[in-house]
């Protein structure tokens, strides 16, 4: 696992194991901030055994998931006398579909099996919701939907530091039934507006104040890319032929990001936007049926 200090209070951790996913601390001076629990219990372990050495007076007070996903969420339990923040939909969807999953890795990896899955004891839902960990020291949460509706970032205030979670990734990750296209386009133009000094992205490298604007138009530029080549396929009788001949680079993006992942993530993206379209029209159709017929 990476670690770097990125100004007085934040630290960052980064996985070498799983897709380059992000988590962080903020150090206040009544206690620790923690931002995510990374892929993998052991991962987790190493951000508390960080904190009680570097920090051993400071209790970890709060765990704040971006979103409900694996590498966000389930190391919740490994900070049993935090309270967990994340959106109110985090919470229903760590019940609807996180505990199933978790069942499954339980089941199949041992080293799961001595965790449970802890669900938010505080949320938001629209708005946002302000932390204290200090007379100098706050932390914002606010929600940034697209990935999944119940996205949330993390704003250290004082240092102008962002956590976007997955609203925000190297190459945008668009999910089949969950993901919101549009949702996700606005989330990154709000992210655009905001004072940054470091950007940190749910997964991928960190991005400095000069380069926030470029890096979000990139990805803004990439996702109208995808659309386009989406509505293309879907004109045809076997989208997956124009799929075939698109790659991440015709769009915009390096092959190389999230180590090498990222051609393999465009093909998600383009089978998921597909996918939720055809979802969409769908449910349309049935309204109008409604509407027709009742
Ligand atoms: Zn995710």
């Amino acid at each position: 696992m990476l670690r770097e200090r990125l100004s007085d209070a934040v630290y960052l951790f980064q996985s070498e194991t799983y897709a380059q996913v992000n988590a962080g601390i903020v150090v206040g001076q009544t206690g620790v901030l923690v931002i995510d629990t990374l892929a993998l219990p052991e991962e987790t372990l190493a951000i508390r055994r960080f904190v009680r050495e570097m920090f051993p007076q400071l209790p970890v007070r709060y765990v704040v998931n971006t979103h409900y996903h694996a590498d966000h969420a389930w190391g919740n339990a490994v900070f049993p006398d935090a309270f967990v923040v994340a959106h109110r939909q985090t919470r229903e969807r760590l019940r609807t579909h996180g505990q199933a999953l978790f069942a499954q890795a339980q089941q199949r990896y041992p080293e799961w099996r001595r965790w449970r899955l802890i669900f938010p004891h505080i949320t938001l839902d629209s708005g946002m919701l302000r932390l204290k960990l200090g007379p100098r020291l706050h932390v914002r949460l606010f929600p940034l939907p697209g990935h999944t509706p119940d996205g949330i970032g993390v704003y250290v205030e004082e240092e102008r530091i962002l956590f976007t979670g997955d609203a925000f990734t190297t190459i945008p990750a668009l999910m089949a039934d969950e993901s919101d296209f549009d949702a996700l386009v606005h989330s990154l133009q709000h992210i655009a507006t905001i004072p940054i000094e470091v950007l940190i992205p749910g997964h991928g490298d960190i991005v400095f104040r000069g380069e926030v604007k470029d890096v979000i138009q990139a990805n803004v530029d990439y996702l109208q890319c995808l659309r386009k080549t989406v509505r293309r396929a879907a004109r045809r009788k076997y989208p997956g032929d124009v799929f075939a001949t698109s790659s991440v680079e015709d769009c915009g993006l390096d092959r190389v990001l999230l180590g090498g992942l990222a051609e393999s993530l465009h093909q998600r993206n383009l089978e998921a936007l597909l996918w939720n379209w055809y979802q969409r029209e769908a449910l349309r159709s049935e309204d109008e049926f409604e509407d027709e017929y009742f």
